[in-house]
């Protein structure tokens, strides 16, 4: 019987893989891109409802020029780019599946330079590209899946265990493979960030510096840009293993 289940999940997920961009890593996403693009224009269409824009234009223009770079350099013709400043002073920036670029008034306060500016906008048009909101939601579906028929099995065998799995799983599943993996995630969108700063013609050395200010800045709001994302020594470091890689061919 066990096996028949795996049987039927390697089933399920054989027409579901695919693979990031860059680093090549195996994926499963149970969205297609098309269906993720038009979530993310609705997510984007409903943000916008409710953010202040800003009214600098130098500064707009600023981000709308590092961002039409980015683009080229994602090279993405399903994606109509979009690039806008939000009066927030929060440190945050996001790219929504589909290409719609939002860069926060706080964090452009913190840039030094437009390279560094370029850091954090091919940062996250890297997640975009990498589709990792898709794999997070594929993942959560998968998971809920594999605990509906945990909770099955176990209603027919041994019903008294179903509260001590429900507990058990949703520790494992948070600690064991949510966190690691959103990590996992930073690590890759660095990675696939800096080859788009470069394809770009950005100096890749100030995504070093840029993620050096970041580091500094621990222990402020927590944002995209400082909860969750990782030990910030490791980041730096495979950065500039990256950097290192990069320069070399
Ligand atoms: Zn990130």
């Amino acid at each position: 019987m066990k096996f028949f289940y795996l049987a039927l999940v390697a089933f399920l997920l054989s027409g579901c893989m695919g693979k990031a961009p860059i680093t090549n890593r195996d994926q499963i996403l149970l969205m297609s891109p098309s269906e993720e693009i038009a979530l993310g224009t609705q997510g984007y269409a409903a943000f916008l409802k409710t953010a202040k824009l800003s009214t600098d234009r130098v500064q707009v223009a600023r981000v709308r020029s590092i961002g039409q770079k980015i683009a080229i350099a994602a090279n993405k013709p399903n994606y109509k780019w979009e690039f806008n400043v939000v009066d927030d002073k929060q440190i945050n920036a996001f790219c929504m599946p589909g290409g719609k670029v939002v860069v926060y008034t706080g964090i452009l306060d913190l840039v030094k330079n437009d390279d560094q500016l370029a850091t954090i906008m091919s940062h996250e048009v890297a997640h975009a590209l990498a589709r990792h909101g898709a794999e997070r939601m594929s993942h959560q579906k998968i998971s809920s899946g594999v605990q509906l028929l945990g909770n099955l099995i176990l209603g027919q065998t041994a019903p008294q265990y179903t509260n001590t799995f429900n507990t058990a799983y949703g520790y494992g599943t948070k600690y064991g493979v949510m966190l690691p993996y959103s990590r996992s995630h930073e690590y890759e969108a660095d990675e696939i960030g800096v080859h788009l700063m470069y394809k770009a013609g950005y100096n890749i050395q100030e995504a070093v510096n840029f993620w050096k200010i970041m580091k500094a800045m621990k222990g402020n709001a927590p944002t995209e840009f400082l909860s969750t994302h990782p030990n910030d020594d490791n980041r730096i470091l495979k950065i500039a293993q990256t950097i290192k890689k990069i320069e070399k061919k």
